[in-house]
């Protein structure tokens, strides 16, 4: 059996649909699909919660008109048969009178996790309705009775399994199955989700519970590729990555997958492909236990970094201090993603800002605190990184002119990651692309 995940983009148009429809049906392997809402949905969705916590119901209520009228447009395309589209409008109205119900009540978080259920939910049952209308036998599966997060908001794989377990027994005749990425339940049962773009998570999750051959990933891009489209003009797809790897890239930057996406498939062995939609011949990024070769292979950037400075000079030959230190961020549930240090100094860098001052309060008794922020992380990811000595001597000859501010090297050996004030990242990731890549 295998995981077919398919985002955004991939179902965000009748046409698109069709492809996918198309993809699923190309061999008979039994397969479970995991689907995203249709591109915007969910960021519509955001700002419907927002509208409706800050008190604006008028605008929330236009948000949800507007949507409306764009998933109404949606199935006269989709659908032909009028016997398919009644029955889709009807599912579809019944998603929009529960976010209409929404705007009379008094608002809560747990109510906003309900709201962004809204598009993973509408996705799937429009899809399926199209392969009812296609003749293409297979069942709807809802992932809130499968999915689950426990009390620290973490998915347990062997729970995941024995509920999924249930539903697929419900099913026993089919082989093919249409599901939502992103949404869940939580400890308290209540619907919950796996953080933005977190239907890849789904899929990795899935495919580790029913111990797929494989978790094919599409998106609108053919693979992982060694630089930042985006801003560097020549980038090239990875055939190969290892699980470690594609973490680490996943994790600084590279946003074609969900960085938490990665450890159920490496637990138990699931390799994961990353496949367009658009091109679906191109052969796409292959990630598994091996790495396939040896030098840099790619890298990413990721934005919003904080760095904190902690000096002193109590820090000498004492011990302890770091325990100190990281205790104040796990004291905040603050992960901190480098660290360096000197005798007299350690350097921390952290993305998430929530319990900045509350952290730099409880620092300060250690020593002189000072915090920048508007700094990027800069990642150069391969295999066995650190062993190939070129490339340290090609990133600082690249380099020369940029005030790198950390640097952490060594830890992994996959990775050497830089730390740069964010001003910086463009040139950065442009230089190492001629500097290591020679693109
Ligand atoms: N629809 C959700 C999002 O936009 C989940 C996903 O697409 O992966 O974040
Ligand atoms: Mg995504």
């Amino acid at each position: 059996m295998k995981v077919m995940k398919f985002g955004g983009t991939s179902v965000g148009k009748p046409e698109r649909m069709y492809q996918v429809a198309e993809l699923i049906t190309k061999d008979n392997e039994p397969k479970i699909v995991v689907l995203s809402a249709l591109s915007g949905t969910t960021n519509v969705l955001v700002s419907i919660g927002d509208a409706i916590a800050n008190g604006k119901r008028d605008d929330a209520k236009q948000l949800i008109n507007n949507l409306q009228e764009h998933y109404d447009r949606f199935i006269k395309e989709l659908l032909k048969k009028e016997e398919h589209r009644k029955k889709a409008q009807d599912v579809i109205h019944e998603h929009f009178e529960f976010l209409n119900i929404i705007l009379k009540i008094s608002f809560s978080e747990a109510l906003s996790k309900d709201i962004l259920a809204q598009g993973e939910l509408m996705s799937t049952k429009l899809f399926s309705i199209y392969l009812e209308e296609q003749n293409i036998d297979h069942a709807w599966l809802p992932a809130l009775d499968y999915m689950s997060i426990d009390s620290h908001d973490e998915p347990q794989v062997l729970e995941i399994r024995s509920a999924l377990k249930k539903v697929l027994a419900k099913h026993a005749d089919k082989t093919l199955f249409i599901t939502q990425g992103y949404i869940c339940k939580n400890a308290k049962g209540e619907v919950d989700n796996l953080k933005r773009g977190g239907s890849d998570y789904t899929a990795s999750l899935v495919a580790a519970a029913i111990k797929a051959s494989v978790c094919e990933i599409w998106t609108d891009i053919d693979g992982m590729h060694n630089n930042d489209p985006r801003i560097v003009d020549k980038t090239l797809p990875i055939e190969q990555l290892s699980f470690d790897e594609a973490a680490e890239l996943a994790y600084f930057g590279a946003k074609i997958l969900h960085p938490a996406s990665i450890w159920p498939a490496q637990q138990f062995k699931i390799p994961v492909k990353l496949l367009n939609t658009m091109q679906p011949e191109a052969k796409g990024t292959s990630i598994e236990e091996k790495a396939g070769s040896i030098g840099a292979k790619a890298v990413a950037a990721k934005d919003g970094i904080i760095a904190i400075n902690i000096r002193s000079s109590r820090m000498l030959l004492a011990y302890g201090f770091m325990r100190k230190i990281f205790e104040v961020f796990e004291k905040y549930r603050t992960p901190i993603d480098m660290v360096t240090t000197s005798e007299v100094a350690v350097s921390v860098t952290i993305d998430n800002d929530t319990f900045l001052e509350n952290i730099t309060r409880e620092l300060e008794p250690f020593g002189t605190v000072e915090v920048n922020r508007d700094q990027a992380i800069v990642s150069v990811v391969g295999n066995e990184i650190a062993q190939t000595p070129d490339v340290l001597k090609k990133l600082f000859e690249t380099l020369s002119g940029v005030p790198v501010q950390m640097i952490s090297y060594g830890a992994s050996k996959h990775n050497v990651s830089l730390l740069v004030p964010a001003a910086y990242k463009k040139q950065t990731l442009q230089l190492l692309n001629k500097g290591i890549f020679n693109l």
